[in-house]
Order: structure tokens, then sequence, then C-alpha cells
């Protein structure tokens, strides 16, 4: 089922900035997840590095495509999380990214973002926190969607027949484990501006000296948000979801007598104004320091590589070097530097088209 000609067929694309989710969920019949995460898996060759069954992650994705579609949300679904993992797998692939990760951490990042919205109400923690939900009694107010995203995900494991982490080692699995609780956690919109100031304080440093954790867990959260630097014609299509997603939550908030939590009033909200919004004090800064943490990235790994090709410390190449995709992508003579330029240009002209 999950290495068909159909899945073969939704997933051509899947290196490609420009990948269209939306339709390659239509070839999919809706299980574009699966898809695009078993061929990712596939590809970085994690499958075989983590011994992990076909059944099993089968089942596995069998429970998260049902999960995500729980509560039938119009943006927070299977497709959303199809969206950020290609996203994550672009970051990894063409910026670069994963030449500076071991198998783990790439499976981590990966994982992370197939799960980052699991079990997704359709509601914001707000939401959770004003009308006083089982969930936000469970995590006390604070980040109460990605606490439950995580701690679904890992209930799940639980069940050996849906375990794609059975064979990881005792330490694989603990660090496996925090990188992706520091990644999904990350995700929550309260820590941006926090987050940011930190990992721009960190970027200006002359040494690199960015914590991998912290490192990964930008990636994921710009992926998260990377609608708007996407073509118009998608972008314009998630932003539509997620204000329908919104004013339903207004319309509940209406019902229950509490106040509108922000962009979720259908009657009042600016839809063009808090776009720009949106892009100029969210999206915007977010991808300015992403694209900075890549480019250091790249050059710290350029320096460890000096200036001949193969001239990896054979401690380093074995850390840094989990995908021979990528390393023959790099033979092929498309060096990281150059598609890492290509990124940088992607994202301010599409963002600025999009603003136009
Ligand atoms: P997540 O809910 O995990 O997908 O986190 C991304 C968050 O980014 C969303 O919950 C929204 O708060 C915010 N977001 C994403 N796209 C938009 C948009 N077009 N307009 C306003 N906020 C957005
Ligand atoms: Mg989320
Ligand atoms: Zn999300």
């Amino acid at each position: 089922m999950l290495f068909t000609d159909q899945a073969v067929q939704c997933t051509e694309n899947i290196d490609c900035w420009s990948f269209d989710v939306l339709s390659a969920n239509r070839v999919a019949n809706g299980q574009i997840l699966r898809h695009v995460t078993t061929d990712l898996l596939n590809r970085y060759g994690l499958i075989h590095k983590f011994k992990i069954q076909t059944a099993v992650l089968e089942n596995f994705m069998i429970q998260m495509e049902s999960g995500y579609n729980t509560y039938k949300n119009p943006y927070h679904n299977s497709i959303h999380a199809a969206d950020v993992t290609q996203t994550t797998h672009y970051m990894l692939f063409q910026a670069g990214l994963a030449n500076w990760l071991t198998d783990m951490e790439v499976f981590a990042m990966l994982f992370a973002a197939v799960i980052h919205d699991y079990k997704h109400t359709g509601t914001t923690n707000n939401y959770h926190v004003m009308s006083r939900s089982d969930i936000a009694l469970i995590y006390n107010d604070r980040s109460v969607l990605e606490n439950h995203h995580l701690s679904e995900t890992f209930r799940l494991l639980k069940d050996q027949n849906l375990n794609i982490l059975q064979n990881l080692s005792r330490d694989e699995y603990r660090d496996f484990r925090s990188l992706v609780i520091e990644m999904v956690l990350g995700t929550d919109m309260t820590s941006h501006f926090n987050h940011l100031k930190i990992m721009k304080k960190l970027l200006a440093h002359q040494e690199f000296s960015v914590d991998k954790a912290k490192g990964m867990a930008l990636v994921l959260h710009c992926c998260d948000i990377s609608h708007p630097s996407k073509e118009w014609r998608v972008h314009y299509h998630w932003t539509k979801l997620l204000l329908e997603e919104f004013f339903q939550q207004g319309d509940k908030e209406k019902e229950l007598g509490l106040p509108f939590s922000p962009l979720c009033d259908r009657n009042t909200t600016p839809v063009a104004e808090s776009q720009i919004g949106f892009i100029n004090f969210i999206v915007s800064p977010s991808m300015e320091v992403l694209g900075t943490f890549l480019d250091k990235v790249q050059l710290a790994l350029t320096r460890d590589i000096g200036p001949g090709e193969g001239s990896l410390s054979a401690e380093h190449e074995e850390k840094t070097a989990p995908n021979p995709r990528i390393r023959s992508i790099q033979a092929s003579g498309k060096g990281i530097k150059s598609v890492s330029f290509d990124l940088g240009m992607i994202l301010e002209s599409t963002i600025k088209q999009n603003l136009l």
C-alpha cells in the first residue's frame, strides 16, 4: 500500500519548494501524509537504519491520519502535517541541513514534523484555557495543544504494532524523544519572539555556537508558518482554510459567551490586513533568521570539509553524512552553497510577491 504507483505519482515533486500538497493529496486520495512520510523515511535510509517494519509503519501512519482528521479541521489536518513534513525535507535536503545532522536527528526532525499537530482540536490554546477544557486542565494552561500532540503520539507508541521506534537503542530513544519534545513545544506561537531573540543573539557570535536542538526547533517552527512564502495560490488556499477554522472557533466563543480570540470574529476580522501583519511581523523576521542560520551551518560545514572535496575527517563524515541521496546531489555539481542562495532568493521573492 505504501509503495504503489499512486504513492510514486503523488510525491513526484517532493524535492521542490513549489510542491503543491493540496493537489498531491487529491492524487493520493486523501492519504498524502502517509505517502510523503514513507517516501522520505525510505529515501533518507531511515527505514533500513532504524529497522522500521513496513507493517508497523503502515499501522502508525493510519493512526496518524485518523487522529489528524478526528475533528475535521479545515486547516489543522493531515494535509497540513504533510505540508510541514515536505517543507522540512526541503530544508534538510535542498538547504543541506541534513549534512549537519546525524541519521537519528534527521529522523527526529521528520518525525516531529509529521506529529506536530496530531489530534489538533481545531481550536487554539487560548480557547482551551478560556473554555477550561480537559486538556487545559491536564497541561495547566501551558502549551496545551503542543503537549497534547506529543503526549498522544508517544502514547500510540506504547502499542508495539504501532511503535516505529521499537528498534532504537535505549539511549537513541531518550535523545530522539527529547529532541522531538523540544521541537514540537517550539511550535507554540507564545515562544516565538523569545526564541527568535535568543537565536539572533547566538547567530551574532563570531563562532557558530548554535545548539542543535535549538536550531532544529527553529527550522520546524519556520516550516510550520512557511505557507506565506509558497506560491500565491497555495498560500491563499491555506489562509482561507485557517481563517475558516478561526471563524468556527469564534462561532463557538460567541455561543459560550466568551470574548472573541484574535482573528476569530467572522464579522469584523480584516483578512488582508491581518495577513500583512502576520507576514511582516512573524513570517519575514523568522525566515530572515532561518536564512542566516542555514548559511552559518553551511559555512561551518564547508570549513570542516576544507577546500578540496572529500577531506572530511572519518569521524565527521560518519556523523554528518546520513544520506547517500544528498551526497549524490553534491557530486552532481549542485553544491550546498548555490542551493542555499536559491533558498534565500525563493523565500524573499515569494514573500514580497505575496505582499503585493
Ligand atoms: P500550528 O497551529 O502548529 O500550525 O502553528 C502555526 C501557527 O501560526 C497557527 O496556529 C497560527 O497561529 C499561525 N498562522 C499560520 N498561518 C497564519 C495565517 N495565515 N494568519 C495568521 N496566523 C497564522
Ligand atoms: Mg501546532
Ligand atoms: Zn502546524
